[in-house]
């Protein structure tokens, strides 16, 4: 799925399992997307495992289209995150 493991953008010290909303305040829903591993476990909301969102092309549209329907859910922060993990992998865009 991914030629390199993207690494947690929270601690920097694993590879990253989850896609996650990481809240500005607890329960809130207003927060930013990152990869994350088990390190973010206690404040993270929403996490959704890499091996499944990611598991194909479909299987990631399937999952951007039932969260275009959350009003809480922010494109822009998440495509943001893929972004940076194009940087890092210096995959073109
Ligand atoms: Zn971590």
């Amino acid at each position: 799925m991914f030629k390199k493991q993207p690494i947690c953008e929270v601690c920097g010290d694993n590879e990253a399992t989850f896609v996650s909303l990481i809240p500005v305040q607890p329960n809130s829903m207003d927060g930013s997307w990152k990869f994350t591993c088990d390190c973010t476990s206690q404040i993270e909301k929403n996490p959704l495992p890499i091996n499944k969102i990611f598991s194909s092309p479909t299987a990631t549209a399937e999952w951007l289209e039932h969260m275009r329907e959350k009003n809480w859910f922010k494109k822009d922060d998440f495509l943001a995150m893929m972004n940076r993990y194009h940087d890092w992998q210096g995959i073109e865009k």
